[in-house]
């Protein structure tokens, strides 16, 4: 582990005592009762439905400084947390809040960015509802605390102050290639740069990001926001490699053994999307949400011609789906200018996957569902494009596995449904091409399977986030990648003192004592080609 020099500790030992401070006034602070604390959950601005439809501003304006404090001043700061038990990344969050009520701006961030480096992107994408806020001990009585808004605030004003540090940190040796640049992928560089590893992090697509960039639009989570938080990384000397397909440029076996690597990680997500296999998929007008999404985000279709991506627009398009990625889908559309966006789902309201605030936004917006209906054709207008759709109406039944009840089609009930857009929002699988060029053992769904320590069944080789889980959550994401930084830092023999739960020191059922040392060896500078480049001339 590596040595700071000591101008870094001071600064660093500064911020800390701080923090302290943070923690002290906590102990010092009287005792707030669910009485004495502002009741009402302090409100967030948002743009007016009729004005938000014509933009891509932002929908949620953010807490002022003044609504941040008084928010704040709500948290009990209870001793034993359950909302840090509710956060994936185990955030400190009464000790972060504490900090905001003091002031302490700064500290606050300090706090945050100990456990996660995306307090922006996390603030405003977070289902908290279900995690830290849904264990809030105000919220058994009142409404929680808002624990995302007031971390969003502390994100963007360290944004805004350019609070993030440049440290030294001592290069261990050990070079690490990250495969995927979304948040499994960051967190994981992140923890390892952080521990003096030589990070480089291949990216397929021309930026990094992930879905943070090209799934969720700007509207929820703006672009320039991840880019901030990216640079930070670049700051740590995380290094991107953008429009590299590891698979087919070199393979995860390369890395290993030709670029040098002596661990990798895997977190390639899961954007291969699903298609319900009915007739006239093919039509013109047919697409996937993350094809319209990554064309809109990534790809600049919303300022078409002056960007050269086109994108086929309906006047009534129809999203099959009613997650958060049908959501957006839907919102985009709007925003892109489409006359008509119905959702078609077919389960009921209760049953659909999206935040209750992602559906309450799509209705004020003027979004049209369609509840219990499902597409079984889609009809050609004799000229390839599309003309309508056959749907049918559908009923619930008993819960199926997923625990919703089951849809079941009403006999005789297909109807045309007109549309000349159908976009598919029903779910994604595994990114293949990790799985089909390497030996990696994969589940039946072709996703990668791991041990409890996040190893896959090649030595040195870890994955995390959807491409294991399946399509979840960025903070989950987060936290696989930050499993995994720690599992690589112990398969290094990295000293780890931050580690508060070693690996089991087992992949696959080696000792890690056992493990062949020949595969860790000292990094040894190659010129300035980028590490692809030099595949492709040795
Ligand atoms: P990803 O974010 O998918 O990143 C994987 C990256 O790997 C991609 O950039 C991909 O291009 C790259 N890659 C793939 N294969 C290769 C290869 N062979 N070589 C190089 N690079 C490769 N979650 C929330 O918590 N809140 C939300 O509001 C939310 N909204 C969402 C909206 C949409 C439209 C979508 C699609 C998802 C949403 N999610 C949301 C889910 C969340 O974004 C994902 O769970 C999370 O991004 C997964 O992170 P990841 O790092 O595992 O993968």
């Amino acid at each position: 582990m590596g040595r700071t020099c000591p101008s870094y500790a001071n600064k660093r030992r500064a911020a800390e005592r701080k923090i302290d401070l943070g923690h002290r006034t906590m102990a010092k602070t009287k005792k707030k009762t669910i009485r004495t604390i502002p009741q009402k959950r302090t409100p967030v601005r948002e743009q007016d439905p009729k004005q938000r439809v014509k933009n891509f501003g932002e929908v949620n304006c953010g807490y002022t400084l003044s609504e941040a404090l008084n928010e704040a001043e709500r948290c009990l700061l209870c001793p034993d947390p359950a909302c840090v038990a509710g956060c994936p990344v185990s955030i400190d969050i009464p000790h972060f809040i504490a900090a905001i009520t003091e002031k302490n701006f700064r500290g606050a961030y300090e706090v945050i960015s100990k456990a996660n480096l995306l307090p922006a992107v996390c603030g405003r994408v977070c289902p908290q509802e279900t995690q830290c806020e849904g264990v809030c001990v105000v919220g058994e009585t009142l409404d929680p605390v808002a624990i995302g808004r007031l971390e969003r605030w502390v994100g963007d004003q360290a944004i805004a102050e350019h609070w993030a540090s440049a440290p030294y940190i001592e290069p261990n040796g050990f070079r690490v290639g990250i495969v995927g640049s979304g948040p499994a992928g960051m967190a994981c560089a992140a923890d390892l740069a952080k521990a003096g590893c030589e990070v480089t992090v291949y990216e397929a697509f021309h930026q990094a990001g992930g879905v943070l960039k090209y799934g969720i639009p700007d509207f929820r989570l703006p672009n320039s926001i991840v880019e901030a938080e990216i640079d930070n990384l670049r700051k740590l000397g995380v290094h991107f490699e953008c429009n590299t397909l590891v698979g087919r440029l070199f393979t995860i076996e390369q890395m290993l053994d030709q670029l040098g690597f002596h661990a990798v990680f895997v977190g390639t997500g899961a954007g291969y999307p699903s298609m319900l296999g009915i007739s006239g998929e093919s039509l013109n007008g047919v697409l996937s949400a993350n094809e319209l999404l990554t064309r809109c985000n990534l790809m600049g279709a919303r300022e078409f011609p002056r960007c050269d991506t086109p994108m086929p627009l309906g006047k009534r398009v129809a999203v099959i789906g009613a997650g958060n990625t049908a959501m957006d889908a839907m919102r985009v559309s709007l925003r892109l200018g489409a006359e008509k966006v119905y959702c078609i789902y077919r389960r009921s309201e209760k049953e659909a996957p999206a935040r209750i605030e992602e559906i309450h936004h799509a209705k004020e917006e003027g979004v049209e569902f369609h509840w219990l209906t499902n597409p079984v054709e889609i009809l050609d207008d004799g000229n390839g494009a599309v003309r309508a759709m056959i749907c049918v109406r559908m009923e619930l039944g008993e819960p199926d596995e997923s625990g919703r009840r089951r849809p079941i089609p009403v006999g005789g009930s297909e109807f045309d449904f007109e549309a000349d857009e159908v976009v598919f929002a029903i779910g994604t699988n595994a990114n293949p091409i990790i799985g089909q060029t390497s030996q990696l053992r994969l589940d039946k769904r072709g996703y990668i399977e791991v041990d409890n320590d996040i190893a896959t069944s090649m030595a040195g080789v870890f994955a995390g986030g959807d491409i294991v889980t399946g399509a979840a959550t960025v903070i989950e994401a987060m936290g696989a990648g930050r499993k995994a930084a720690r599992s690589i830092k112990s398969y290094l023999h990295i000293r780890d003192f931050e580690a508060d739960a070693k690996p089991s020191g087992k992949l696959f059922g080696i000792d890690m004592a056992e493990q062949n040392f020949a595969r860790i060896r000292i990094a040894t500078p190659r010129g300035n080609l980028s590490s692809a480049e030099q595949v492709l001339h040795s």
